[in-house]
């Protein structure tokens, strides 16, 4: 194993919100790693739903070890993990449970065994971005469970994964589970500001990699890699190159998204702020990583590719038109051909 490896792996890693959207891929990345992985489901109260088990028996197949409780019950999580050793800590709770975190918190500080924890971050640095609300009530919630890390002195990393890779509709909150569009494409400003487009898969490994990682502790990881570094209008290229046709661009201003966000709804007027932080004033790429409290995971594992936008456009094509997908990738003519077949609502 590299020297870089955390000293004493021994002990096991305990992802919270395993069955969730960004919390599925570090737990699934964890397992394809050989590590033991533990994931925390509720499956009580209004939180339970099928989706969410069929994740946790998906997950099970592949040998995680579900434990059933909530992560804001401060004595059970305490005997969890010092019952399971858990040494890694990784939360990836959504947005209206940041705040359970002080309590799990609590319960690392009383077990004694966590050597690492990650708080559920997964978007931009959210000390360096200023958002508009209601984004910015959810990086003040953040920021307080960070201060709360430092000050309780538990080892931590960051993770600032920036933008998952999908088309990124400004009024959907889980963007990879959606195809681009087939009908026309919604830009926002002038579509020219570029961001940082990471597959779920990679989110996943680069965060398990981290989490184990020496030179990440106490650190901030940024994953800015250069190959998706891309602008909504070079974004909009690529998906035409796939599909083998040109869709009409409709033109989403600023304060289009600013109304949006002044809704405040939840999710959708959060999504709208940070869309409009990312492709209105470029959030992602307005300030430089130092290298010392941020670090550029292409920096720590120089030699491991991201999966690039390409490919998981590629995937979407797969999904549009499965039965080719079977065999080999489909060109685009053939690609064009089928799409052309499915039920597109009509440009306006
Ligand atoms: P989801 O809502 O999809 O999943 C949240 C998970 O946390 C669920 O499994 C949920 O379980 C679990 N959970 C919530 N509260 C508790 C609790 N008290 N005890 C135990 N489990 C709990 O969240 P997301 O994946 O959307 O968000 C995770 C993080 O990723 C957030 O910080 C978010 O801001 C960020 N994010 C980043 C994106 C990006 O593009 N970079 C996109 C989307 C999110 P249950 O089924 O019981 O509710």
């Amino acid at each position: 194993a590299a020297v870089h490896e955390l000293a004493s792996t021994t002990g096991a890693t305990l992802v919270v919100g395993g069955t969730g959207y960004i919390g599925r891929f570090v737990a699934e990345a964890g397992l394809a790693l050989g590590h033991a992985i533990y994931v925390l489901v509720r499956t009580f109260g209004p939180h339970v739903c099928p989706s969410r088990a069929a994740t946790a028996a998906a997950l099970r197949e592949k040998g995680a070890i579900i434990l059933e409780g909530s992560v804001d019950d401060k004595y059970f999580m305490e005997k969890t993990l010092r019952e399971n050793n858990i040494h890694v800590v990784i939360s990836a709770v959504g947005g209206e449970s940041i705040l359970d975190q002080l309590s799990l918190l609590d319960a690392i500080q009383a077990a004694g065994t966590v050597k690492r924890f990650l708080p559920s971050e997964f978007g931009h640095d959210i000390d360096k971005a200023n958002p508009v609300e209601p984004a910015l009530s959810l990086y003040n919630r953040k920021r307080r469970v960070r201060r709360a890390v430092e000050a309780a002195g538990v080892p931590y990393t960051y993770i600032c994964c920036n933008s998952i890779a999908g088309w990124p509709y400004h009024d959907n909150k889980h963007p990879s589970k959606a195809a681009p569009p087939l009908d026309r494409f919604v830009m926002y400003g002038d579509g020219s500001v570029r961001a940082f487009f990471v597959a779920g898969s990679d989110i996943g490994k680069f965060t398990m990699k981290s989490a184990f990682d020496s030179r990440t502790v106490n650190r901030a990881i940024h994953f800015r890699p250069s190959c998706n570094f891309v602008s909504l209008n070079e974004m909009a290229s690529l998906w035409e190159r796939k599909i083998g046709r040109t869709l009409p661009r409709v033109r989403f201003t600023e304060e289009d998204l600013l109304a949006v966000a002044k809704e405040n709804e939840i999710p959708s007027s959060v999504v709208a702020a940070l869309t409009h932080d990312i492709f209105i004033l470029g959030c992602q790429s307005n300030y430089s990583v130092d290298g010392v409290k941020d670090v550029e995971v292409s920096c720590l594992y120089p030699d491991m590719a991201f999966r690039t936008l390409d490919d998981c456009f590629s995937d979407y094509i797969s999904c549009l038109l499965p039965h080719q997908a079977r065999e080999t990738r489909p060109s685009a003519p053939a690609a064009a051909a089928a799409v052309d077949q499915l039920a597109v609502p009509p440009a306006t």
